[in-house]
Parts: C-alpha cells; structure tokens; sequence
C-alpha cells in the first residue's frame, strides 16, 4: 500500500478558547511535512468537535474552518461528555477517511508520532495505540490515581492497553465495527481492544497541558473510572457472591463454636441460638443477592447488544476480485 493515506484528526473540545490556535498551528504544519513526504493526501482534515462549550471555542473552529480548508468543525448541542463527542466525531467522519486518529485539544498527547501511526497502518495495522512512555510532567496525585485504576482494571478482567488514552489512529473498517457497539456508556479504551484486528502502539512522552485547566476535575475522573468498571466488568457482583459463600462457612465454624461454649457452660441463655442465626442469615442474604446479581449480569450483557463476532477477513467467498 504506496499510496498517501486519507486521514482525519478527531479533536474534542470543551471550553478550550485558550489551546485552540496554537494546537491548530501546530497540527497543520505537521499536516504541511506529512502531505510533502506523501504520507497523507490533500482531503485530510483535522476535525474539531465542539462538546458544548461555554466560551468561544464554536467561534474560534468556525474561524480557523474558514481559513483553511483542512480544518472542519462539528458543533454538538449540548456537552455529551469527552467519550460521547470523541465517538460522535468518528462515526462523523468514518465514511470520508481512510483512517482517523482521535487526540485531546490541549497537546497533551505529541502529536509527532501521528506520521508513525499513519506508517503503522500502511503496513496493515487497524489500530494504533498511542501509550504514554513516562508520566512525570502529571501531577504525582494524576500519576498514583491512573496506575492504580489500570491496575484495578486489570483485576476486574477488562482488557484495556496500559498506560494509553484515547489518543489512538483507528482504520475506517475499525471505526465501523466499533459503530456497531450499541452501548449508551462509552469507555472507548475499553471497547477497542474489543473490536480485534490487528493492532500495534506508538511510544511518546506526555506534556503538560499549555494553557487552561484540565477538563477532568477529581469528580468526573472517579466517575469516569468507576463508569469504566461498571461498564465492563461483573466482577463487583462476583465479589457478593464470594464474600457470601465465605460468610456461610464462617457460621458453620460459628455454630460450632456456639454449640461447644454452650456444652461447657459458658453461655447466657439464647447467645448460642442467636449467634448462629445471625452468621447463617447473613451468609444466606449475601448468597441470595449475589446469585440475583449474575442473572442482572446476564441481563446487563444482553442489553448492551454488542456485536457477537466482527469478521476480519474472507478468502475465496466469490465476491472478493
Ligand atoms: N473534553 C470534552 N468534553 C468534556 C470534557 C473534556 O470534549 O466534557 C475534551 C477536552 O476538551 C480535551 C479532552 O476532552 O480535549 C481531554 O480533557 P482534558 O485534557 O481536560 O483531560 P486530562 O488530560 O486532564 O485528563
Ligand atoms: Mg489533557
């Protein structure tokens, strides 16, 4: 595959007036390199997508649109949150591109491996993650709080890349199949890896953010993270249903107890009956709720209706030249 690649940058923006024309600036001159080392053609575009904004950040896309013509613009009505407007921007433009690459507005995320991703595709990659290789320009707070998410992610049995955002390069038939995931609670960094296809990641350092403040205040990162677990994990009810289990055999040991201190004697009239009831209800109540909870599990897979299979390729099915 020679040929220069049609690719558009998806960029999310909520009230982002003070990143804007730099960020711009700086991805149309890399646009600028990439087209003279025919690495992407002239119908690339670097799409903002404006989630709602409160300040001028409309006014400004709809400046820099009209300046150039690589840069387009979509405004959403209202602030659908960081995921919804990064997916609303891909299922947007998936059937222009060739590839799309999703990126934060305030370079946070270096935009000089983009010419990588775009490599790592020509060579027949779907996906490309970008992966943060050091954190220390994040505060030791920002740090501590994601290595342990990703680690938490891990242990609920989400498959998600360490380490990576949403700053990733995406072919168009990855975008179509992540368009067949149904679901109203986006985790993209989850729902990804989910699609398949082959996949690769880019290294780079994150840099602070330039200029405004992060967009993800404590409030919504916890919300995010724990969207995230809720989203794709049934562990949480496992963890009901196990704990109940353990609180069963306890009131056996309980009850054993019980019974011996109360032969020697030991006892106040009703300690030993009470004892073992409240070890054997409360094992059961547990036991009861958890196995409720695998049926809502159930439940919960079922409305998602994510695709059942995605196919990757054919081979000899007649319709292929
Ligand atoms: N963002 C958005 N909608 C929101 C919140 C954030 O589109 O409701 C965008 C924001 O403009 C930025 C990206 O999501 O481009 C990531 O936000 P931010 O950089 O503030 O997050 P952090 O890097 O601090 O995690
Ligand atoms: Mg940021």
């Amino acid at each position: 595959m020679n040929k220069s690649v049609n690719l558009y940058i998806v960029v999310p923006c909520y009230n982002e007036e003070e990143v804007l024309n730099e960020t711009s600036r700086q991805m149309l001159e890399l646009f600028d390199k990439m087209k003279k080392a025919e690495l992407i053609n002239n119908k690339s575009r670097i799409v903002f997508v404006d989630d709602g904004s409160k300040d001028r950040t409309w006014n400004i896309i709809d400046t820099l649109a009209r300046e150039h013509t690589e840069i387009a613009g979509i405004k959403l009505a209202h602030n659908a949150g960081h995921q919804n407007a990064l997916f609303g921007g891909l299922m947007t433009v998936k059937d222009q591109c060739d590839c799309a690459i999703s990126i934060d507005a305030d370079l946070q995320d270096d935009i000089n491996v983009i010419p990588e991703m775009v490599r790592k595709y020509k060579d027949g990659c779907d996906v490309v993650y970008g992966v943060r290789n050091r954190r220390d320009t994040d505060t030791f707070f920002k740090r501590t709080t994601a290595v342990m998410f990703y680690k938490l992610m891990r242990v609920m049995g989400v498959n998600i890349v360490f380490n990576h955002a949403d700053y990733r390069l995406m072919s168009r038939r990855a975008i179509e199949a992540l368009s067949e995931f149904e679901e109203r609670n986006m985790f993209l960094r989850g729902m990804v890896p989910l699609v398949g296809y082959r996949s690769s990641c880019v290294y780079y350092d994150r840099n602070e953010r330039f200029a405004g403040e992060s967009k993800y205040p404590l409030k919504k990162m916890l919300s995010f993270a724990f969207d995230g677990i809720t989203s794709f994990s049934i562990s949480p009810i496992r963890m009901i249903s196990a704990f109940g289990a353990i609180v069963c055999v306890i009131a056996v040991v309980m009850a054993v107890y019980a019974l011996i201190e109360k032969l020697l004697g030991n006892t106040g009239a009703g300690w030993a009956s009470l004892m073992m009831s409240i070890w054997f209800i409360g094992g059961v109540q547990l036991l009861s709720v958890g196995l409720i909870g695998e049926y809502i599990g159930k439940m919960y897979k079922e409305v998602k209706r994510r695709p059942r299979f995605i196919v990757e390729a054919y081979v000899n099915d007649g319709d292929e030249s």
